[in-house]
């Protein structure tokens, strides 16, 4: 018998609001531990908790970019549950009124595009850190996180194998960051996932018992312990075994996953609504006004970049991954209006730099315009492309013009035809034995004199005139 995997995940991911989603303390990660805190977010009793606004503005963008419809009314709940890093002793949630629901997204995979859906999208507050020490038998706990905002987004079962889900959250934390309302930087656990899997044999409708990894915190760890979950499950079934639902995690140095906690039902939260925060209503007017301020997201600025720029679909893809390098690529375009040679450079030499140096678009020296006139040193021939690259890696680190770099380092391309001349019957002279396979037919040989006049030009004689000059003078000699 044949099986096949379901798959759903919940997606937490950090709302970049600059204070927290019930108080003012700050968001930013890494502070002191403690230091982003405050008797609201420490749950002290008698406080009370004030909602920030723009936590439900990105929420909305998130919804709307995902095809969500959007609650006129909706409501926080408190989970309850203890843990030392929940001060409260529950934490703020939505329940059974989320802000939005029905969605869904398009994700590319090697069969084309698929339709996922989204059940919803609701608010909530993250939970502290416990740091343990190592050596001695303490935890500490760090409130700075408890209260940042967050929103979770759970997809419906759609997904069937791991690299569709690998897609799949891809395809989310780049809308997220297109719409700069989370960093999406996952080691630092802004962006973070709980992976439900199960199987069930080819062509039946029911879906079998599931498991849930949780908080996987790369796109490669998420496909490597979905793939073992399903080997596990499916090894399981076969042998007529039952899978325990539970909550897994996944060790990345062994690559297996191990048993947390069996599934808490969700009953066992006892949510009810909080009866600290009002319901939250939103007019139908700020929602038209947050949809007319969405960016372009990255699925229609790739197909546009193809349309309108004629590059392939593999560079569009490149090029949109990011936001900012898409914005850089539209800029030196429009400098330079030779978009397949712009995609080249910055998929190849700007791309390469930006990784060697952990480096970011906008941090980087060299910009649009400058990128644009390098491009069009190498088009007026005034240097070759081999050279452009070493003027490239000037600018990387010293910001200068290529137009100064070029003049400094003396890269000029030498066009001088008289020059190149002498440059040329000297190693026709100096090298005999070569001139002779020459005449006797050997014809691959002029490659050795083009390497020979660029080694003596020190890589700047003009290639389309040398290889003029040398046939002219060759043929002289066979006359
Ligand atoms: P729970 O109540 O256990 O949290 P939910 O019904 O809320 O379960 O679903 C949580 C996530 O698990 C959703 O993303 C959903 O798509 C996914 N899911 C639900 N049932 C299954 C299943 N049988 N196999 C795989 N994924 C599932
Ligand atoms: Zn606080
Ligand atoms: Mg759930």
């Amino acid at each position: 018998m044949e099986y096949e995997a379901v798959i759903g995940l919940e997606i937490h991911a950090q709302l970049l609001t600059s204070s927290k989603a019930f108080c003012s303390c700050s968001t930013k990660f890494g502070a002191q531990p403690n230091m982003n805190t405050c008797p609201i977010c420490q749950g002290m009793p008698g406080t009370l908790p004030v909602f920030n606004k723009r936590a439900l503005e990105y929420t909305i963008k998130m919804a709307l970019a995902c095809n969500c419809s959007i609650n006129g009314i909706s409501r926080f709940a408190r989970k309850n549950y203890y843990y030392p890093d929940l001060p409260k002793n529950y934490q703020i949630s939505q329940y059974e009124l989320p802000v939005s629901e029905h969605g869904w997204v398009i994700i590319e995979t090697e069969q084309g595009p698929r339709k996922i859906g989204i059940t919803r999208i609701h608010m909530e507050e993250d939970a502290g850190k416990l740091v343990h020490d190592e050596r001695n038998p303490v935890s500490y706990v760090d409130y700075n996180r408890t209260g940042v905002p967050l929103i979770e987004i759970v997809s419906e079962p759609d997904m069937r194998t791991p690299e569709e889900a690998s897609s799949y959250l891809k395809t989310l934390h780049s809308i997220l960051v297109y719409l700069r309302i989370c960093d999406g930087n996952m080691e630092e656990g802004s962006f973070r996932c709980d992976a439900n899997v199960s199987v069930r044999p080819v062509g039946t409708v029911e879906f079998g018992t599931k498991t849930e990894l949780k908080n996987m915190n790369s796109f490669k760890n998420v496909q490597k312990g979905l793939h073992y979950e399903i080997n596990r499950h499916t090894e399981i079934v076969r042998e007529g075994g039952r899978i325990i639902q539970e909550t897994r995690l996944f060790d990345p140095t062994s690559g297996a996953t191990v048993s947390m906690r069996s599934k808490e039902q969700a009953h066992d939260y006892r949510y009810f609504p909080d009866p600290d925060l009002l319901p939250l209503r939103v007019d139908e007017e700020w929602i038209t006004e947050i949809k007319n301020g969405l960016p372009e997201l990255p699925a229609e600025k790739k197909e546009r970049f193809i349309k309108d720029f004629g590059i392939p679909p593999y560079d569009a893809g490149v090029l949109t991954a990011s936001r900012e390098l898409a914005e850089y690529f539209e800029e030196v375009v429009n400098y330079f209006n030779n978009p397949k040679l712009v995609s080249n450079w910055i998929m190849t030499e700007f791309m390469r730099v930006l990784k060697a140096d952990e480096s970011s678009v906008k941090d980087s020296l060299v910009k649009p315009a400058q990128l644009a006139e390098l491009l069009r040193m190498i088009e007026d021939g005034k240097i070759s492309g081999k050279i452009a690259k070493t003027v490239f890696d000037e600018m990387w680190a010293t910001g200068f013009s290529p137009d100064k770099i070029v003049l400094e380092k003396g890269l000029l391309q030498v066009s001088d035809t008289s020059e190149l001349e002498s440059i040329i019957s000297k190693i026709l002279d100096d090298n005999p034995a070569e001139v002779k396979k020459y005449l006797d037919g050997k014809t691959q040989v002029v490659g050795f004199f083009v390497g020979q006049v660029m080694k003596a030009s020190k890589g700047k004689a003009n290639p389309g005139l040398v290889n003029k000059i040398l046939s002219e003078q060759l043929s002289k000699l066979s006359a």
